[in-house]
């Protein structure tokens, strides 16, 4: 027999012209992030209904848990439409309700579909309401405006539900555009990843390396990144594009100061390229105003003016502090902060350029003898993994 869980959804209920499309894709999305356990999915008058079969409630709210788009999940308790029966479940939603510290005043709704009853909603609500009071006296029967509600459906059978779980909002993925980004093994791009997915942006991951300055951990912990995120961006594509070469001769061609501003605009270039061939309509990265010295206004300036697409830098505005507790949440800390070399830190400057004149270091860009080249071995050279939304690798 299968569960039954009621979900809600956030914005995508106010998009009017849209709303259709977003309900598709939710609804696809919703199945997918349960594969490979048979589902239903269907909505009635803008609410979700997911029936699962032969998982835990434990899993499902792992998964739904992960779903942009869902505002809330409720599993619903099936019983046969007997007191006994639907007291016990209306038990078990109050004492998931009081263990969450929800508060401690409740009220009972009952929404009798089956006629033959022989009792009418108010009856059984303050029956199964009197049995709770009983069972948990510290409880209050608030009608007004209560802490919480036990909801109970008499249909072709009793429903019961009222635990409220929380989705993660935002839009469903898939229904926003695609963009390209630029994943490091650092704190910072797998939570500006996660951000444009929560507005329903379909990612693609690029990530440049530079063996052998460069370990082969520090690839397995952009991939182990790349996991992390791809049940919330129901699966993502990486690309990992060889840059030693490209870096070697910036390093050897331009003032020292300037080095990593280069490499960075080096690896928009690559990342662009790349983007275009697969529709991609903008780079994101996980850049944060001056945070470090390739991030000031004026570095900002020059990379992006390497480009042409438009970049997207959801961190932006935000604290380190912030950006950390985001990490945590979506559980890809733990992970960023391994300590393997990162080719920006083993090649950056001592002394980089706080605020490097735009002009000027266009102008010394072109100076570096076959980039174009090198760009163009670089991207030949990238391999290509599919990371599903299980977070199993598949080359
Ligand atoms: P992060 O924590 O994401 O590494 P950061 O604060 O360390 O960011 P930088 O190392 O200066 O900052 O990188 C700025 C941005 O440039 C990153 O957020 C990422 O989007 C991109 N980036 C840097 N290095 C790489 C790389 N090796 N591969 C792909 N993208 C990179
Ligand atoms: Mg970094």
């Amino acid at each position: 027999m299968s569960d039954l869980y009621l979900i809600k959804i956030g914005e995508i209920a106010l998009k009017k012209g849209n709303k259709a499309l977003f309900e598709k894709q939710l609804k696809a999305n919703i199945k997918k992030i349960m594969r490979p356990h048979p589902t239903r999915v269907t909505i009635r008058s803008g609410r979700f209904y997911l029936e699962i079969e032969g998982v835990s409630e434990e899993y499902v709210c792992e998964r739904l848990s992960k779903v942009f788009g869902i505002t809330g999940f409720t599993r619903s308790y099936s019983c046969a439409k007997e007191l006994d029966a639907l007291e016990e479940k209306a038990f078990l939603v109050a004492w998931q309700n009081m263990d969450a510290g929800n508060g401690m005043t409740f009220k009972v709704e009952t929404r009798r579909v089956d006629k033959s009853l022989p009792m009418d909603n108010y009856e059984f609500s303050a029956e199964i309401g009197g049995r709770v009071l009983d069972k948990f006296p510290e409880l209050k029967v608030d009608v007004r405006n209560p802490d919480w509600i036990i909801h109970m459906e008499l249909r072709e059978k009793g429903y019961v539900y009222g635990y409220t779980h929380k989705g993660p909002g935002g839009l469903p993925v898939h229904c926003a555009g695609k963009g390209m980004l630029l994943l490091s093994g650092g704190i910072d791009s797998p939570v500006a990843g996660y951000l444009m997915a929560k507005r329903g942006m379909t990612l693609d991951a690029v990530y440049f390396h530079t063996p052998p300055y460069t370990s082969p951990e520090s690839l397995d912990k952009v991939k182990d990144l790349a996991k992390i995120l791809a049940p919330w961006c129901s699966g993502i594509h990486l690309y990992t594009v060889p840059f030693t070469d490209v870096q070697v001769q910036i390093n050897r061609s331009v003032r020292p100061e300037t080095t990593t501003l280069h490499s960075r605009a080096a690896m928009m270039k690559i990342a662009q390229s790349i983007a275009e061939k697969r529709g991609d309509l903008a780079l994101i990265t996980g850049e944060a105003l001056s945070q470090v010295a390739s991030q000031t206004l004026e570095s900002l300036a020059y990379t992006n003016s390497a480009v042409d697409l438009p970049v997207f830098r959801p961190l932006i505005g935000m604290d380190k502090e912030e950006t950390i507790l985001i990490s945590r949440k979506i559980k890809a800390f733990e992970t960023s902060i391994q300590p393997f070399d990162d080719c920006c830190t083993l090649f950056s400057p001592d002394h980089p350029e706080v605020k490097p004149d735009l002009k000027k270091t266009q102008e010394d860009w072109k100076t570096i003898e076959d980039m174009d080249r090198l760009l163009e071995e670089a991207e030949a050279k990238a391999e290509k993994i599919f990371i599903p939304v299980s977070g199993d690798i598949e080359d």
